[in-house]
């Protein structure tokens, strides 16, 4: 595999960064996870620029410009003959030396990976997902704003870790006045009648682009569309669960805290839903 970095692709093996790396000492970068689809990269300008908006909120300039960035994403992808594919788009602080100081980091450090992409199990997607509630609370945005997609993901990490050890698969993180969240890496919706419910970004939640699509594909088959701040109780007596997100797709949910929710399947809303995504996938996204 050939990984870009800093301007030049180079085998898997000598793709290295420093130790020095603000990327690696402090979580100082940003990144983006995309996916291409039978030779179609899905949504990638609004990857691009949620990129740019995250470094930019950090100061971070990225040395290329967004077109420049758009056309290796898309040799990366030619160079490694995928069609089905996860780009992994990551831009640190660079090199500097052990103090945060970020103007210590002369350049920074852009790598671009583009593998295959590891699907989760089918069963996951048949038979829906279990969750529970974390005690760990989602950043709020006035400490670390969720809409800066940086390489600083300790708050979910120590969220998914509560999961695992619980022997769940993933966590639903609450903001400190026990609103609901989102997951570790994906949004969370509801179904309840005509309506689709997610909550609003203020409370700590990253704008995802699946989400916004999803939010599109259900204002098409005619569902109200909403944010709105939700509680536990929302999602228990929710008719439908699921999650979204770039890799994970569109996911049911059939068991929170220990609540069934709806028939305890994969509801009939999500299952529409999926289907209009798997057909925009396939048809919207950008060549290379
Ligand atoms: N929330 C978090 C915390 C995430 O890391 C991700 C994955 N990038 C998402 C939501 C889903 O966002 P997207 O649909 O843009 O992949």
């Amino acid at each position: 595999m050939k990984v870009y970095l800093n301007g030049k692709f180079v085998e898997q093996s000598k793709a290295v960064v420093s130790v020095f790396d603000h990327g690696l000492l402090y979580g100082d970068g940003v990144f983006e996870g995309i996916r291409s689809y039978n030779g179609l990269i899905f949504k990638l300008r609004e990857h691009i620029d949620r990129l740019f908006e995250s470094a930019h909120t950090i100061m971070l300039t990225i040395p290329l410009e967004k077109d420049e960035l758009i056309s290796v994403v898309k040799q990366s992808l030619r160079i490694n003959r995928l069609r089905d594919a996860y780009i992994r788009l990551v831009v640190t602080r660079g090199e500097g030396d052990l103090g945060l100081d970020p103007r210590k980091c002369a350049q920074p450090t852009v790598f671009i990976i583009a593998d295959k992409i590891e699907l989760y199990p089918k069963k996951l997607y048949e038979e829906g997902l279990c969750l529970i509630t974390v005690a760990t609370q989602r950043n709020v945005p006035e400490a670390l704003n969720p809409q800066i997609k940086s390489l600083n993901y300790l708050n979910n990490i120590l969220a998914k870790i509560e999961a695992i050890n619980a022997g769940y698969e993933e966590a639903i993180m609450l903001s400190p006045s026990g609103y609901v969240t989102e997951c570790t890496g994906e949004n969370i919706f509801l179904v309840k009648g005509k309506q689709l419910l997610t909550p609003p970004p203020f409370i700590g939640v990253l704008r995802g682009i699946t989400r916004q699509t999803v939010m599109e594909l259900a204002h098409h088959q005619r569902l109200h569309v909403q944010e709105e701040l939700l509680t536990r109780h929302d999602l228990f007596n929710a008719d439908e669960v699921f999650l979204t997100g770039t890799a994970a797709e569109i996911v049911p949910v059939v068991k929170i805290d220990g609540r069934v929710i709806g028939r305890g399947i994969p509801g009939r809303i999500t299952k529409k839903l999926q289907q209009a995504f798997r057909q925009v996938t396939k048809t919207a996204g950008v060549t290379y």
